[in-house]
């Protein structure tokens, strides 16, 4: 296939990302496949990324996921240099046939006001978008720009003008190590693990609650904010509570954090994530948002790790109640759902991971979506 893609992976982390990072993950998984079936892929993210592509492009030398604590025009800033980056060279050649954005609003925003000389764009959301109307308000790219989400429940939130321009939605696939058969796999212990950012919507607090009532091991694994290992944060003094998540944290989790029963143990990444997350009796996401992709979900599912969670966003598309984890509306059921996970059986979850989440089954649907892309986009 002759096709070149500008995949643009932002300015926050490298991909593969270093630990935590979603969408890097994401990037990192879909490329490979991408260029497998012949895809040329130019990479427009930080110099230190190592994901093998076609060509690179690049504005920062590292990640800039530290500064996302900075006021919100700085951050901004930080977008818009990077994609500033991306414009120019869009600007300066003619080979890019289409442009997969993974940008939040400011790259879409940035690519539809390149007007007709931009190449088609496919924006993957990544967010849920009902709380953010606006955020996309200004969606003037007309039929060159093209919307798909990470799920059904997450492009039903979306707004309005999100909808008229998408073109449907591709689950996300698992990154890295679905390979799980390969590899020896850990007994598993006796713990539940919330794998993801400490954040009010991951509820890491109604899961701590939770694991103490019942009395089941909690392993809490992702950064806290821009800290990604404990002592970074108790280094970084009152001032890392500017942010949200770092006042979420001290304020309704850490409460319950005995370093005993409920542990916090930063980001984990590579090995050490897999093999956390393969042990674990099962992986709880206590969901207080409308979880619009659920990486980790997937990721569970593929290390052979039921999941426990509440029923919301794209849970119920991922996980069949019974089968591959327990789902439930009501938060104190949540409870009781710990105690049953170890009647599931893992190897059905990596069944479903290896039919439903390859890497392989994402790129071909990506794959279908950029054709579609091109057919509808315009050229003046
Ligand atoms: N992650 C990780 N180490 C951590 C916490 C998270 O590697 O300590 C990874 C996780 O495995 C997943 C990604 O970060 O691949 C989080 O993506 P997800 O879609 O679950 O959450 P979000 O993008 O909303 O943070």
């Amino acid at each position: 296939m002759s096709l070149t893609v500008l995949m643009n992976a932002g300015p926050w982390l490298s991909v593969p990302p270093p630990g935590y990072g979603g969408i890097e993950n994401v990037i990192a998984t879909l490329v490979p496949e991408l260029r497998r079936l012949g895809v040329r892929v130019v990479l427009a993210s930080v110099d230190s990324s190592t994901l093998p592509v076609d060509e690179k492009i690049t504005v920062f030398g590292d990640g800039q996921f530290h500064a996302l604590q900075r006021p919100y025009n700085q951050v901004c800033g930080i977008s818009q240099a990077h994609l500033g980056g991306v414009v120019r060279a869009l600007h300066a050649r003619d080979d890019i046939d289409l442009v997969h954005d993974h940008v939040e609003a400011v790259g879409l925003a940035t690519l539809a006001a390149m007007g007709p000389q931009a190449p088609p764009v496919l924006h993957t959301l990544h967010w849920d978008l009902a709380k953010h109307p606006d955020l996309y308000g200004n969606l003037d790219g007309g039929d060159r720009v093209r919307v798909n989400g990470v799920s059904a429940a997450q492009l039903a939130r979306a707004p309005r003008a999100l909808r008229e321009h998408s073109v449907g939605h591709v689950h996300l696939s698992t990154p890295l190590a679905v390979d799980a058969d390969r590899r020896p796999r850990p007994d598993k212990g006796d713990y539940l693990i919330i794998l993801g950012r400490i954040n009010p919507g991951k509820g890491q607090d109604v899961g701590a609650r939770l694991a103490r009532r019942v009395g089941v091991p909690l392993v809490l694994a992702g950064p806290v904010g821009p800290y990604h290992r404990p002592q970074d944060l108790a280094a970084a003094g009152d001032e890392a509570r500017q942010n949200p998540d770092v006042r979420f944290f001290y304020d309704e989790v850490a409460p319950h954090v005995d370093g005993d029963l409920v542990r916090w143990v930063g980001t984990v990444a590579g090995q050490e994530r897999d093999d956390l997350l393969a042990g674990a009796r099962a992986a709880l996401f206590p969901l207080r948002w409308e979880e619009p992709g659920g990486t980790a979900v997937v990721e569970s599912l593929a290390l052979g790790t039921p999941v426990v969670a509440t029923a919301r966003g794209c849970l119920p598309e991922l996980i069949e109640h019974g089968r591959t984890g327990l789902l439930t509306a009501d938060e104190d059921e949540l409870a009781d759902l710990l105690l049953a996970a170890s009647v599931l059986d893992g190897d059905e979850c990596r069944r479903e991971a290896a039919r439903r989440f390859t890497p392989a089954v994402m790129a071909r649907a990506y794959v279908g979506l950029y054709e579609q892309v091109r057919q509808t986009a315009s050229r003046p």
